[in-house]
């Protein structure tokens, strides 16, 4: 039981972030307390990294990786220089006072050095047809499905209007054939800049006022159903992508609002830093990123969370 057990660090979360912040953490001889989360917001520890298939783009693998065996490889490589995992979500944090109080499953934890690396769960529609199409076709991250074989020269879809969905239309043009963006209103919300980039694309076509209503294929993508929701009218559009661009939910809830978050709940850190505006608080990867959303700028960032942890910590002492 771990009622009032004290640590100099914990990390809550189990993406590339968290485990890179342990091994770093593990070295420096914090010898850190990860709280990896057990199915914490619908996703296996690992993060998201264990919902895709090939990682094409992380350092270090060549010919590529599956996203759950790097994941499996990264938490290998955190228990290897000592850290210690638990397979448990973090249901809340009291950061008011020093130490500050874990609440997880096995007990209460208090630690001087928090690193909060808890990610981001990307929007789905759950559409009909999507969750047995999904990732046979159906992807929430262009820049890391869009160079699959499957997609090269096919007609790909893309759902939103922000600035995501107009920087992933703009992308996915270097491999499909076509690309045809479904906005559900009558313009962009993406940034003047982002909206010139697509509407100056040839072969990017946006169906204003449209909405996804189904997708259907027999072992893999081909259609996505879509309706005009000002006319009513229905059609079919042939598509071997279709990839969601509606936005991410960063993980912090379980904060109940201790940190500083931006309107949509990214937390905020100081400038080139992982520091929280708390004192002994770090926040990396997803959960306090929502522009470059990488494994590897995931990772640099845990990176930067342990070394400025060590540093208060020893300015503590
Ligand atoms: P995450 O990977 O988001 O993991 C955080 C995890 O922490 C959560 O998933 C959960 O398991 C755990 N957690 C959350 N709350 C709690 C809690 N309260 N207590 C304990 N644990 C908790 N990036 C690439 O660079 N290349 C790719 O090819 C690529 N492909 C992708 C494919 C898909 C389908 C998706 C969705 C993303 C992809 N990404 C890819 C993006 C990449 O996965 C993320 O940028 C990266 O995983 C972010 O890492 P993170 O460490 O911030 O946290
Ligand atoms: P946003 O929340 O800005 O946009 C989400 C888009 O998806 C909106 O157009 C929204 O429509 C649409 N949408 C949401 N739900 C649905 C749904 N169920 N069906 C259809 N459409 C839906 O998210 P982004 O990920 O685009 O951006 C997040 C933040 O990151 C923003 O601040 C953005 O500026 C920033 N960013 C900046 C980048 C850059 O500067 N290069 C790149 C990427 C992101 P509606 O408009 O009708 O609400």
């Amino acid at each position: 039981m771990g009622t009032d057990t004290h640590e100099r660090i914990i990390i809550i979360g189990s993406g590339p972030a968290a485990h890179t912040a342990a091994v770093y953490a593990a070295r420096a001889e914090l010898s850190p307390l990860l709280f990896e989360g057990f199915m914490a917001g619908g996703v296996a520890a690992g993060g998201q990294l264990t919902t895709t298939t090939e990682v094409e783009n992380y350092p270090g693998f060549p010919e590529g990786i599956q996203g759950p065996e790097l994941m499996d490889r990264m938490r290998a490589q955190s228990l290897h220089h000592g850290t210690r995992i638990k397979t448990e979500t973090v249901a809340k944090v009291e950061l008011g006072s020093r130490p500050f109080r874990i609440h997880a499953p096995s007990g209460t934890y208090t630690t001087d050095a928090l690193v909060i690396s808890t990610g981001a769960t990307a929007k789905r529609m759950h559409l009909p047809g999507e969750e047995r199409l999904w990732q046979k076709g159906i992807s929430a991250c262009a820049v890391c499905d869009g160079a699959l074989p499957i997609f090269r020269n096919a007609p790909l879809v893309v759902i939103g209007g922000g600035d995501s969905a107009c920087e992933e239309a703009s992308y996915l043009t270097k491999f499909g054939s076509s690309v045809t963006m479904l906005v559900r209103r009558d313009e962009l919300r993406a940034s003047k800049a982002m909206q010139k980039r697509v509407l100056n694309n040839e072969k990017i076509r946006v169906l204003w006022n449209t909405e996804a209503t189904e997708v259907s294929g027999e072992d893999k993508l081909q259609y996505v159903h879509v309706k005009n929701n000002h006319s009513g009218e229905e059609q079919k559009i042939e598509a071997a992508g279709l990839f969601y661009a509606i936005g991410h939910t960063p993980n912090t809830a379980f904060l109940e609002g201790q940190l500083e978050t931006d309107e949509t709940g990214y937390l905020l850190t100081m400038p080139d830093s992982t520091a929280t505006a708390l004192p002994g608080v770090f926040a990396a990867g997803d959960v306090k990123d929502k522009v470059w959303r990488q494994a590897v700028t995931a990772a640099g960032m845990g990176c930067m969370a342990a070394l400025e942890a060590e540093r208060f910590l020893a300015e503590q002492e």
